[in-house]
């Protein structure tokens, strides 16, 4: 699957998930997700179902903060045995969504810091990251990505579920790519079978650009109708 297709589907699948989610309580956590949780869970979780590709050198997300994710792409490219392998386990999305549900836990900054960061890897991978004019497209990134983060922090966003949303960002990054013809090898480093191989449509054909692509949009479009309260966001003339 392509950058842009991981990413829609971080959104569609949390928008997904949300209605399940609502009222429910996880490992002591308990969920109230208004629209600022969905729209920054939304992103987060986008965000996120690019991180697996962070092992490979011209992926979005390695590329997106320019010589910090590739040093850290060239780290996890080693530490998880090379391209397609470790980062697309399960062990990495526990691992992922572990880590950040404990920076969520720890501190208040820290989390801020980081889904401005995640947001910003969304963006890149949705196609703000325009390739004719780099420079522009990177400024015009960055400030959608801080005027969102702004305007997320005050409206005093929770982000209890941020471990649960980065994890399963992952998991949508593993569907992603075992439908299209590359496999994944979930149960690594234990197992390394790849799960999905040669099955499934090719990346970029026409099947994922004139049919995945928009069906993924169309999802977000409806959901958005369907999950926020639009009377009470319309002002009152
Ligand atoms: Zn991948």
């Amino acid at each position: 699957m392509m950058g842009h297709s991981h990413a829609l589907s971080g959104v569609v699948g949390w928008m997904a998930v949300v209605p399940l989610l609502q009222g429910t309580e996880f490992f002591g956590v308990g969920f109230d997700l208004g629209s600022g949780e969905i729209i920054a869970g939304g992103l987060v979780c986008a965000g996120a179902a690019l991180l697996p590709d962070i092992d490979h050198k011209s992926a979005t997300v390695t590329n997106t903060y320019g010589v910090v994710t590739r040093t850290l792409g060239a780290l996890f490219n080693w530490l998880f045995g090379g391209h397609r392998n470790g980062t697309h386990s399960l062990l990495f999305a526990l691992l992922m969504g572990a880590l950040t549900q404990a920076l969520a836990l720890w501190s208040d900054l820290a989390v801020q810091i980081f889904v401005f960061l995640l947001i910003g890897i969304a963006f890149n991978g949705l196609g703000f990251g325009m390739d004719k004019n780099k420079t522009a497209a990177e400024v015009i990134n960055a400030l959608v990505t801080a005027g969102i983060t702004l305007a997320l922090f005050t409206n005093d966003v929770n982000y209890t579920w941020m471990g649960l949303a980065v994890a399963f960002g992952c998991l949508l990054h593993f569907i992603g790519d075992m439908v299209t013809e590359m496999g994944v090898p979930l149960l690594w480093p234990f197992w390394k079978y790849r799960f999905g191989q040669n099955m499934g449509f090719k990346t970029d054909s026409k099947i994922e650009r004139k049919v995945v692509t928009p069906l993924l949009t169309i999802g977000i479009i409806l959901y958005s109708v369907y999950l926020f309260p639009w009377p009470e966001l319309i002002p009152e003339s």
